[in-house]
């Protein structure tokens, strides 16, 4: 999406060990109507597909998850971050290894929330090496709902995750990815 490259080479921010920092629209301050129009993109790849939920990861995924949900007319899931295993049986759980804070937690999606008969889209902000959206596409199998793919604001394409789902045959649609970025001038390069 041109809009949002453009936004990315304003107002994003390389910083070392490759996080992207755009909390001016996207991370911390939001852009809703940048928001929408990734929600409207995403409706438009994914329009035949007969979602029935849209499938996030707290914090940062529910912006763009609330947004998408809108126009698939359906509910929003976040999954939880939590630090103590749930031993009750009555949610879905998967391990995701943190990009940005380099630890690992548990995940967790009540059970009376995705059942087998949905059809997912997960969403996130951005994709990096995958862990994320893996959990998260976990959680979908062990509800045995059908996983429609993932739409993603912005992919680090060079670190590979994006691409290890796309190779495993799970759709992946994202609205930027990045093919190089460097902490040392600030230059930002999209795949093309
Ligand atoms: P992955 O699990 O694919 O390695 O990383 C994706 C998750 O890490 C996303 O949920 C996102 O919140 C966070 N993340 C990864 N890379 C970046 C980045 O460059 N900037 C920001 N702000 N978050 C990132």
């Amino acid at each position: 999406m041109r809009i949002l490259e453009e936004r990315i080479l304003k107002d994003g921010k390389v910083f070392s060990g490759n996080v992207l920092k755009v909390d001016s629209f996207l991370n911390h301050q939001i852009d809703v109507k940048l928001l929408a129009e990734i929600g409207k993109e995403l409706k438009k790849l994914y329009n035949d597909c007969a979602i029935t939920k849209v499938l996030t990861i707290e914090a940062s995924g529910i912006g763009v998850g609330c947004m998408v949900a809108q126009f698939f007319d359906c509910p929003l899931i976040f999954a939880k971050k939590s630090k103590t295993i749930n031993i009750k049986g009555d949610v879905y759980t998967s391990q995701v290894e943190s990009f940005t804070h380099q630890c690992t937690y548990d995940i967790i999606v009540s059970k009376d929330f995705l059942k087998n008969t949905d059809t997912v889209l997960i969403v996130d902000d951005f994709l990096a090496k995958g862990n994320a959206l893996n959990g998260l596409i976990d959680i979908v199998r062990q509800a045995g709902a059908k996983l429609a793919g993932c739409g993603i604001a912005i992919e680090k394409g060079y670190q590979g995750g994006g691409d290890k789902l796309r190779n495993q045959g799970i759709r992946v649609e994202s609205m930027a990815i990045i093919e190089k970025m460097d902490d040392k001038t600030g230059e930002i390069v999209f795949r093309r």
